[in-house]
């Protein structure tokens, strides 16, 4: 059996007139002789929608709650998408995680598949059925509701496809492939035909949300090539792969920014062992994921200044756990709302030596202020005012020739 995985995101499934679009996409692979299996996103805005009503209700709305009401959404496309190749003709039916089971562990809001049950889709499928699989969600072992994360509808697929053993794993998107990056940011932004786990693992995690990053990580552990393509126009799209399979020797791959951070500095920490730990132990404690770190030598060796970056919407809780925080004592705390976090990703760094001085250079010329610095093997990240953004990527993309 010939297995493909067609998945479409929000925006693809975003309307009436979309979902009877899409339908046409689907309806060209079964032609093609394809046993066609479709993972649904919730139509676009809906999720959101519903994520705001808990924090209408509570700022500590029940996280296995929340799954329940914030998996609702492809609950509705599916079976709207199913409606669509019925009343074309074509025999179609919805399956809701809890249904097939898709099994999942981890933690409720994040948690992710280990297990996909495929008996009876394969055995659906044989009688020329298209089954129609809400993304996003899964059931735990407690037989509760769970979902995979934002954008966790990709995992959903890439799951569904190894799983079911499939052919081919296509991602629906609303652009035609993964950028150099954002093209709504950078009209010049160019598309990477290939591209390696590694780089689309930092690209995703580094802030291009054009895939998520742990569908990537799922990807890559199980060796599934992926093709990302426009469900909007008929376009050759990019294929994320393993690095053997990549030829083209690019320093850098793309470029990548988060728009949400805060960064928050304490001024004058007395300067003694474990003092960074009992900074973090309460915000760790808390889920609270603290990125970018620099903490100075201290000029007289009693008191120092830690700088770092968290998510903006985790601001309001880090600053009270900090105030509440006995263990530590500093002189003042200073936040800044309005930063970014830039990121230029390749594996081509690994061997290319002054890649870092490029990047800084470019960035000095144009007189853009570093805040913070920080690198991994195939990635460099600053931390730029919010205000440079935009300036900041067209330089780097232009600097490492990235529209070539
Ligand atoms: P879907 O709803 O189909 O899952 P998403 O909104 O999650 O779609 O992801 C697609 C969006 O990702 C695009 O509209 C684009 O603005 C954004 N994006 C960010 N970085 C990139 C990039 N490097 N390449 C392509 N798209 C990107
Ligand atoms: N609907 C979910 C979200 O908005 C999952 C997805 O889009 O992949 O995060
Ligand atoms: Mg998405």
């Amino acid at each position: 059996m010939k297995i493909v995985v067609l998945k479409f995101g929000g925006t693809s499934v975003g309307s009436i007139e979309r979902i009877k679009k899409i339908s046409k996409i689907i309806l060209n692979y079964v032609k093609k002789k394809y046993k066609v299996i479709v993972v649904s996103s919730a139509m676009s805005g809906v999720t959101n929608d519903l994520l705001q009503k808990t924090k209408k209700i509570s700022k500590n709305f029940s996280t296995s709650e929340y799954d329940v009401l914030v998996s609702s959404g492809e609950q509705i496309s599916c079976a709207l998408i199913a409606g669509s190749l019925n009343e074309l003709g074509y025999k179609a039916r919805s399956w809701l995680g809890w249904q097939i089971p898709i099994l999942t562990n981890g933690e409720y809001s994040q948690s992710r598949i280990f297990k996909i049950k495929t008996k009876e889709i394969m055995k659906y499928l044989k009688t020329g059925g298209i089954p129609i699989i809400t993304g996003f969600q899964g059931i735990n072992l407690e037989n509760r509701v769970t979902t995979l994360g934002r954008g966790g509808s990709d995992a959903s697929a890439i799951m569904c496809a190894k799983f079911f053993k499939a052919e081919k794993c296509i991602i629906f998107t609303d652009v035609d492939g993964v950028y150099t990056t954002d093209p709504k940011i950078l009209k010049k932004a160019k598309k990477i035909k290939v591209i390696s786990y590694e780089e689309m693992l930092e690209m995703a995690s580094l802030g291009s949300k054009v895939m998520q990053p742990a569908s990537i990580q799922d990807a890559r552990l199980n060796r599934m090539d992926i093709d990302v393509k426009s469900s909007f126009i008929k376009k050759g799209g990019t294929l994320i792969t393993k690095r053997k399979n990549i030829l083209s020797s690019k320093v850098i791959r793309g470029i990548s920014f988060t728009k949400s951070d805060a960064k928050i500095t304490l001024i004058g920490v007395k300067d003694k062992p474990g003092v960074a730990a009992s900074i973090f132990e309460p915000l760790s404690k808390n889920s609270i994921n603290v990125d970018m770190v620099v903490q100075n030598i201290s000029a007289n060796g009693k008191e120092t200044d830690l700088t770092f970056t968290i998510k903006s919407e985790d601001l309001n809780k880090t600053q009270n756990l900090i105030k509440k925080n006995k263990k530590i004592k500093f002189r003042n705390l200073i936040i800044d709302k309005n930063v970014s976090k830039l990121s230029i990703i390749g594996v081509g760094m690994i061997t290319t030596p002054g890649v870092t001085y490029r990047m800084f250079q470019a960035l000095a010329n144009k007189k853009i202020n570093i805040l913070v610095i920080s690198t991994s093997e195939i990635k460099i990240s600053v931390l730029v005012n919010k205000k440079n953004l935009k300036q900041a990527v067209a330089v780097l993309h232009t600097e490492f020739k990235l529209e070539r």
